[in-house]
């Protein structure tokens, strides 16, 4: 989810209606109507985001959002891996376990179906569930699988947001990474409250940590945060240097420790990050 391709900047591009529908064709497994169903939730989505955060989302990206409903793909289990192989076959990188990812190439929203998920989070409260009338009973799992989808297309959307930033200097990946994490389970942990309080209650527990973190920068450098997020770099000098020393200090609250915290490093790799050289 999010993170790196193993693409540079040069390499990115913007799917056509063509090339997205002969994706669809060929790996959906959602019927049209169900496909229908989930670009008219990414609309919403959509509109919300510009509302709430577009001061801080450059004006590129916001145009590209304008179209990014026609971009999303809902594949089984066994599509997600053999579309993500096939899609980026020179990417270093397997296939993503997550429930879904956004591809700067070709600015996809690629997504789990949520039907196999669904079914575990069903059997997780189904003593709760099998307990109800029969009729609320038989919503319960549609209601869950709609969750979910919204929940992953949210954060995909808002991932979808964000200038690149052509990171890649060594300690700085792991910050940004761990910045762009935080930040996207935030703004979906907002946006699930504000529009669809009765579906935000799949909250994992490393989303819970980096929720905290980026509600804690909030807290502490203020609005401004959300500028360095989109990575919505200002034109004026004076802007621009002070949105780098902000990005600096917000970097410099990701030490090693907050790395391991917010599922970015893993344990065994903390000794190896240490040891990489800094990078200004
Ligand atoms: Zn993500």
């Amino acid at each position: 989810m999010g993170g790196k391709e193993g693409y540079t900047k040069e390499e990115y591009f913007t799917a056509s209606d063509d090339i997205a529908d002969s994706i669809k064709a060929e790996y959906s497994s959602v019927s049209p109507e169900e496909q229908e169903f989930v670009n008219v939730i990414a609309q919403g989505i959509k509109d919300y985001v510009v509302q709430t955060y577009g001061e801080h989302i450059s004006k590129d990206m916001k145009e590209m959002l304008e179209t990014a409903n026609k971009r999303i793909v809902m594949v089984d289990n066994e599509g997600f891996k053999n579309l993500s192989e096939d899609w980026k076959p020179e990417s270093a990188l397997p296939a993503p376990e997550g429930a879904a990812y956004f591809s700067k190439i070709g600015n996809l929203v690629i997504m789990r179906d949520m039907i196999e998920h669904s079914k575990v989070i069903w059997e997780q409260g189904k003593e709760m569930f099998e307990s109800l009338p029969e009729d609320q009973k038989r919503m319960v799992l549609p209601y869950i699988r709609f969750s979910l989808v919204t929940q992953a297309l949210i954060h995909e959307l808002v991932h979808s947001c964000q200038e690149d930033t052509g990171e890649h200097r060594n300690k700085n990946v792991y910050r940004r990474m761990a910045l762009d994490e935080c930040g996207a389970s935030c703004l979906t942990d907002k946006i699930m409250k504000e529009r669809y309080p009765k579906g935000n209650f799949l909250e994992s527990k490393d989303s819970k940590i980096r929720i905290d973190t980026f509600n804690y920068l909030l807290g502490k450098y203020g609005d401004e945060v959300y500028d360095v997020f989109f990575n919505n770099v200002p034109e004026v000098a004076v802007d621009k240097a002070r949105h780098e020393e902000l990005q600096k200090n917000i970097y410099s609250e990701f030490g090693t420790k907050k790395l391991v915290q917010v599922g970015i490093l893993d344990d065994d790799k903390a000794g190896v990050y240490d040891h990489m050289s800094e990078s200004w």
